[in-house]
């Protein structure tokens, strides 16, 4: 019997199922994304008071960067725990700015309540737009692949449900002068089209 064969056989076949494994998990399911994302009640945050909200229809998707270091092994809770206080009581907004938040690891957190507008320390108004923080300095650091890829499946999810157009799917400088978030190293795949087309993709094969 010729081992190295059978061997070299078995390899091609476990290759062939890696391929077919990841051809599959590129397909994503809307459903089951939408239970994935960690919601603020899950990660300690409090709710917003809706009495002092301004309530929107969203009709635009923005990225953003946190536009600082994220270190490895930083905690993502006590993060978004950081931001919701530094928010209400050094901002005076009633809850994070933004309404999803991508940790290293591609997890998602929910911020504020996507029905309420988010909140902006540039000019531009933020009413209409669903707000995506990555966390991390894209002017500094590449983002990693599975941030990349929970930011491709959160833009399907809310294109989808939202019936947000793909040209609606853009960067925070694309809508102000007095920033570069998200990065260029982030804002590079809204430029060379990759997070539209994906987005596209997904949208068909949904
Ligand atoms: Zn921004």
């Amino acid at each position: 019997m010729n081992i190295p064969k059978y061997s070299k056989m078995f390899f091609m076949v476990f290759i062939l199922l890696q391929i077919i494994g990841c051809a599959s998990s590129q397909r994503i399911s809307l459903n089951n994304f939408s239970e994935s994302i960690i919601t603020a009640e899950k990660w300690g945050g409090t709710p917003a008071n809706d009495s002092l909200a301004k309530r929107h229809t969203i009709t635009h998707i923005t990225i953003h960067h946190q536009g600082e270091p994220f270190p490895e092994g930083k905690d993502p809770v006590k993060y978004l725990q950081n931001l919701q206080k530094w928010s209400r009581n050094e901002k005076h907004w009633i809850d994070i700015p933004y309404h999803f938040i991508i940790d290293l690891n591609g997890k998602v957190y929910e911020g504020r309540n996507i029905n309420f507008a988010g909140d902006t320390n540039t000019e531009y108004n933020p009413t209409g737009h669903a707000l995506i923080e990555v966390v991390g300095n894209f002017e500094e650091v590449e983002p990693n692949e599975m941030q990349l890829e929970a930011l491709i499946k959160t833009i399907t999810w809310l294109a989808d449900k939202y019936i947000v157009p793909v040209d609606s799917i853009r960067g925070h400088k694309d809508y102000s002068s007095k920033t570069v978030c998200p990065g260029k190293n982030l804002y590079r795949y809204l430029e060379n089209k990759y997070i539209a087309d994906e987005v596209r993709k997904n949208l068909k094969s949904k």
